[in-house]
């Protein structure tokens, strides 16, 4: 074996994957690997002043293991605040799995994966992410305490989307409300980008609410399954962004407000439930602002799904108590919005300052009960 080239390039990814760590202000990322079962997977607690570090694991067939360490680091961040700002006390986490979800999900696999969260004795929460099934999260809590997104027959509160829909909808609604006078969305127009579990339960809301509905999908099964039971406009996937409405809703993938898309939108607000729609946070959010177009930050609206996984983890919870907890979603975005107002500065800067002023004021408290001891 080569130790002198192994210790080089170690070396030299050691002082980047440090220097991300600290520039993010990671407080711990934990490669785990097991050869024999064919196990490779991140975990990463970026804060845990609240409590522990709650975030769902994503199964992804990353091109190499950078691409995966770059995601659970963003997305950990992404939970800090999101976890923050919905008001739970929870930190921010999130784990990878590096494989094909497609070939490599295994019961040895998942239960793998499960003993490495249980070795962090609950600084990690793990969840369902992208690719990950209740029957997936079933195996996992095999050999931890630490898994939530169980099915009901399981004794968990079952699949996240309804609430996080619940909560997209009354954050667009409180948009609507800062943008127009009204909250109401009937006769509003809605460009919804992705028919799956979260934009199809979204449409439900914003239909029984007479507003008019444009939808689109690549793939064209769940449009037809949509069409069938509500009265929707399908549209081509390219089209989307230049439809005139009243608010585009990304409820596909991250990074669809860039350089390329922001300029065809013809649109007063985005809300929507896709994690990391803003390519750029700054650049991004600085473009829509010029053109006039009230951004809801997606880890205000979409946090539906977090306060499930969080009840299902406090144990004793209903799904109609996590509803109740997602309506607070309606006031923090008003909140938000009203502050990145007064404050004349973007939505997304906004959303983060409040998150980041519960953290210091929560970890203040905790000092201050240490102290008194
Ligand atoms: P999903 O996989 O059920 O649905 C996504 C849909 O988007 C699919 O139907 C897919 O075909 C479609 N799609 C993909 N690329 C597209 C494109 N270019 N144009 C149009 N449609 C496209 O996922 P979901 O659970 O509904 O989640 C939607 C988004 O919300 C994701 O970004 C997810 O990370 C985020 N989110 C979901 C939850 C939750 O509780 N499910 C919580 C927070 C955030």
């Amino acid at each position: 074996m080569d130790f002198e080239s192994i210790e080089s390039t170690f070396q030299e990814d050691e002082e980047r994957i440090f220097q991300s760590i600290s520039t993010m202000g990671h407080e711990q990322v934990v490669f785990c690997y097991d050869k024999a079962i064919g196990l490779k997977s991140i975990i990463a607690l970026h804060n845990t002043v609240l409590g522990p570090a709650l975030g769902g694991v994503r199964m992804w067939n990353y091109d190499n293991d950078r691409e995966a360490l770059t995601d659970v680091l963003r997305l950990s961040r992404g939970m800090t605040f999101k976890n923050a700002l919905a008001g739970l006390n929870a930190g921010g986490g999130k784990a990878v799995i590096i494989a094909d979800p497609r070939k490599a999900k295994s019961e040895a696999l998942f239960r793998r994966f499960g003993k490495f969260v249980e070795s962090l004795n609950g600084k990690y929460v793990t969840a369902e992410d992208v690719s990950m099934k209740p029957s997936d999260m079933e195996y996992i809590a095999m050999e931890t305490r630490h898994a939530t997104g169980l099915s009901e027959s399981m004794g968990g509160l079952g699949g996240p989307s309804p609430v996080t829909a619940y909560g997209t909808y009354l954050g667009m609604k409180a948009a609507v409300k800062k943008a127009f006078g009204t909250d109401s969305l009937e006769g509003r127009s809605v460009a919804i980008q992705g028919a799956g579990h979260v934009g199809q339960s979204l449409v439900d809301y914003l239909t029984k609410e007479n507003a008019q509905v444009f939808i689109t999908d690549i793939y064209e099964d769940k449009l037809q399954e949509i069409s069938k039971t509500h009265q929707v406009n399908v549209v081509d996937p390219n089209d989307i962004y230049q439809i005139n409405v009243d608010i585009f809703s990304p409820n596909a993938l991250g990074a669809v407000l860039n350089s390329d898309t922001i300029p065809q939108l013809n649109c007063n607000i985005i809300a929507g439930a896709a994690n990391n729609q803003l390519e750029d946070e700054s650049l991004h959010g600085q473009m829509l602002h010029e053109k006039g177009i009230l951004y809801a930050p997606d880890f205000m609206v979409n946090a539906g799904g977090v306060i499930n996984v969080f009840m299902e983890y406090q144990g004793g919870k209903t799904v109609e108590m996590s509803f109740k907890k997602a309506e607070k979603i309606y006031d923090t975005s008003l909140e938000v919005l009203t502050y990145a107002e007064e404050q004349n500065i973007m939505p997304q800067q906004a959303a983060m300052h409040l998150a980041e002023k519960r953290i210091k004021e929560m970890g203040n408290l905790k000092l201050s009960f240490s102290s008194n001891r």
